[in-house]
């Protein structure tokens, strides 16, 4: 295996699916399935999960409600997808513990990093809710400080595009994918991986970044056992 723990990001626009809001069961399905396929192989994962398929906080101040409200209405709609994938990923028969960048006793642990690291060690899917609890802050950056913090591998970012392009391969024809990049040619060039908090605390701490298609079932055991798949930024 090419990596023993990894953080694997999921949008939460992916988990819409084919669907404009929410959360698509079939998508859920999928991933607990391919999370299970490389967590019976051994592998240490840990799962952060964004909020857009419910709210994001720029949204907040079109519709008159305050940007840091409306930040921590995204932090609670992480939660809910993350309570969605904890379910589906039980169901799998996979153990799991979900941890709350805010506390929410009811529902989650509140995140503590060694709690966190004994949780993997101990073989259970651990999943970071709530992003890291401040507004302000996307669920990418989440996703960098907490692999640095538990000391992951990699950075899986899971997207429903196959890796990064010279441009955007939605709308231009002729963009090509690129391998590998290093962190210095993607600020030179400006491809927009993940927001700049996030990307710079990788590229300072030296977590290497893989793009790559999450909704490609199978790809996320292809990455694992060292195949070349997507982006790899490092
Ligand atoms: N958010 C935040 N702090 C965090 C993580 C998330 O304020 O540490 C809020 C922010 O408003 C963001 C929303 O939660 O827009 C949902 O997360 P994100 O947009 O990263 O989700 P994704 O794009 O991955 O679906």
């Amino acid at each position: 295996m090419a990596y023993k723990r990894i953080l694997l990001k999921l949008s939460g626009e992916a988990l819409m699916g084919e669907q404009n809001y929410g959360i698509d069961s079939a998508r859920l399905e999928q991933y607990a399935k391919d999370i299970k396929q490389i967590h019976d192989q051994g592998i240490e994962v840990a799962i952060v999960i964004g909020g857009g398929n419910i709210y994001r906080g720029v949204q907040a101040e079109k519709s008159g409600i305050d940007r840091v409200q409306g930040d921590y209405m995204g932090m609670l709609a992480t939660v809910i997808n993350a309570m969605a994938i904890q379910s589906t990923l039980e169901k799998h028969g996979m153990y799991t513990r979900l941890m709350s960048g805010i506390k929410m006793e009811a529902v989650c642990e509140p995140f503590i990093r060694r709690r966190a690291v004994r949780h993997l060690e101990k073989g259970r899917v651990v999943i970071f809710g709530a992003g890291i609890g401040n507004p302000y802050f996307t669920t990418d950056s989440t996703a960098s400080l907490r692999a640095i913090e538990v000391e992951a591998d990699v950075v899986l970012k899971g997207t429903r595009v196959d890796g990064v392009y010279t441009a955007d391969p939605e709308k231009d024809p002729n963009a090509t994918k690129f391998d590998n990049l290093t962190f210095d040619e993607v600020i030179k060039q400006g491809y927009n991986i993940m927001d700049m908090t996030a990307f710079t605390l990788c590229h300072e701490n030296n977590v290497p970044i893989i793009v790559f298609d999450m909704n490609k079932k199978g790809n996320l055991q292809k990455l694992v056992s060292g195949e070349k798949l997507g982006t790899l930024i490092s």
